[in-house]
């Protein structure tokens, strides 16, 4: 059975027939990453494609990992910030006061943090999820006058000093040069298989004097693990991560940076777990239409910032809060989005769970966002790769980049969702059947 495609079933009128891509070997840095597995020249997007410049369309399940939740360009945030833009409104203001600006808050606060019990104070940071992670950080040392912060195994959380300090990957980790100090990774839950409580064993080391793990000023916890494989806490564990966390005089963050803002079903990924984090950080699909904004939440009792002292340039990046508030009010004035999100998470599951079940392999994640482990990033590697060449665009997560993660757009319809799972499944096939190549081309 030959795998079914995707790709030039249209043919938007190419934007560019250069196909010369040497400029990039010439200037562009080595560092560059996602790009050498998906080796195309982008030239326009809408809702779930992506178009490159020589006519290829290609469904996105990577989502910008999970920064274009709305999809590519929503019509609704496009019209907005044009708006806005036309109408020469602020672009940038540091962090002063603005109509868009305040939109965006008056929208936080009656959309989200209203509905849902929540008091938190909302800083502007640097507008990448790093910022928004040392921030957090910071204000944690801050407040509780305490410096280590306890992270987990497989966590993610930004390439800055302090947020890099906290990501648990060897490979991220080297790229700092410099010692990562004053940060104790503990196992996530279920990281000694499924009958040892690691919380249990945390609470243990901070109620021993002499387990040698300093009190702790916070603990950084992803709910589910984006980067690191898509593992998930249980409410249960997570219940009890907070309790130890009270119990020990740690300010409790929850990074909902990629599992924020819809992806798990919910606007936060801790809804209706029986616990309030003291801290949240947010970004990538925040603003919505995928550009750079980042908050770092609070209890208002913690904001014991002096003015400046955790600064920025871009603070306020204006025509991010005009699509965010477009987002808010399009998609969360009640809980329909989240209801269809939720449903269409199910159908993934079933989905990911028949094609795991065929071959013995075992799923993960939450929500709309989950994945199968195929045991080997070099599987997983020839499965995206031949994902791509039948026009799905699919990434990888974990330790061995062994976990095929699914991020498909939230506002993708059924149709679009089934035909990317198709690729998916018949890639799979071929690939671990081994007849890949022979389908390849
Ligand atoms: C992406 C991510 C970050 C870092 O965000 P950047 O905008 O890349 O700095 C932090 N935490 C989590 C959980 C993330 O997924």
């Amino acid at each position: 059975m030959t795998t079914p495609t995707l790709v030039r079933q249209t043919r938007p009128k190419p934007t560019s027939r250069i196909p010369d891509r040497s400029i990039y070997e010439r200037r562009e840095s080595v560092v560059r990453s996602y790009a050498r597995a998906i080796p195309r020249q982008f030239s326009r997007s809408d809702n779930v494609w992506m178009y490159d410049n020589q006519g290829g369309r290609y469904l996105d399940f990577l989502s910008g990992c999970s920064t274009l939740n709305y999809g590519h360009n929503h019509p609704a945030l496009k019209q907005a910030l044009i708006n806005y833009i036309s109408a020469d409104g602020i672009t940038h203001g540091l962090d002063l006061h603005t109509d868009a600006k305040a939109e965006f808050l008056e929208a936080f606060e009656s959309l989200i943090l209203k509905p849902r019990g929540l008091d938190y104070r909302a800083m502007f940071t640097g507008p990448t999820g790093t910022n928004a992670v040392e921030a957090a950080i910071k204000l944690a040392r801050k407040v509780t006058g305490r410096e280590m912060v306890i992270a987990f195994t497989n966590g993610f959380h930004g390439m800055t000093l302090g947020a890099l300090a906290c990501t648990g990957n060897a490979a991220k980790r080297t790229g700092a040069g410099v010692p990562l100090n004053h940060v104790s990774h503990e196992p996530y839950d279920g990281y000694h298989g499924p009958d040892v409580d690691t919380a249990a064993l945390l609470e243990r080391r901070l109620s021993d004097p002499s387990s040698g793990l300093d009190a702790p000023a916070a603990i950084l916890v992803e709910t589910v693990q984006g980067e690191g494989g898509l593992n998930t806490a249980s409410p249960e564990w997570l219940r009890a991560i907070a309790e130890i966390a009270k119990r020990h005089g740690a300010l409790l963050i929850v990074d909902d940076i990629q599992a924020g803002c819809g992806r798990t079903g919910k606007f936060f990924s801790f809804e209706g777990m029986g616990f309030m984090p003291d801290i949240v950080t947010m970004a990538k699909s925040l603003s919505g239409m995928g550009l750079p904004f980042a908050l770092t939440l609070f209890r208002p009792e913690l904001d014991q910032w002096s003015p400046g002292e955790h600064n920025g340039t871009f603070r306020g990046n204006n025509h991010a809060f005009v699509t965010a508030t477009a987002a808010l009010r399009k998609f969360w004035k009640d809980d329909a989005f989240e209801q269809d999100v939720q449903r269409k998470g199910q159908l993934l599951a079933q989905r990911l769970d028949a094609i795991a079940a065929e071959f013995g392999l075992s799923t993960r994640g939450r929500g709309m966002m989950r994945g199968i482990d195929v045991g080997s990033g070099e599987t997983a590697a020839a499965i995206t790769s031949a994902c791509f060449a039948a026009g799905l665009i699919i990434e990888t997560s974990g330790a061995h980049d062994e976990i095929l993660k699914v991020l498909a757009p939230l506002i993708i319809d059924d149709a679009a969702l089934s035909a990317g799972l198709d690729i998916l499944e018949e890639t799979v096939r071929t690939v671990l059947t081994g007849s890949y190549g022979v389908a390849a081309e």
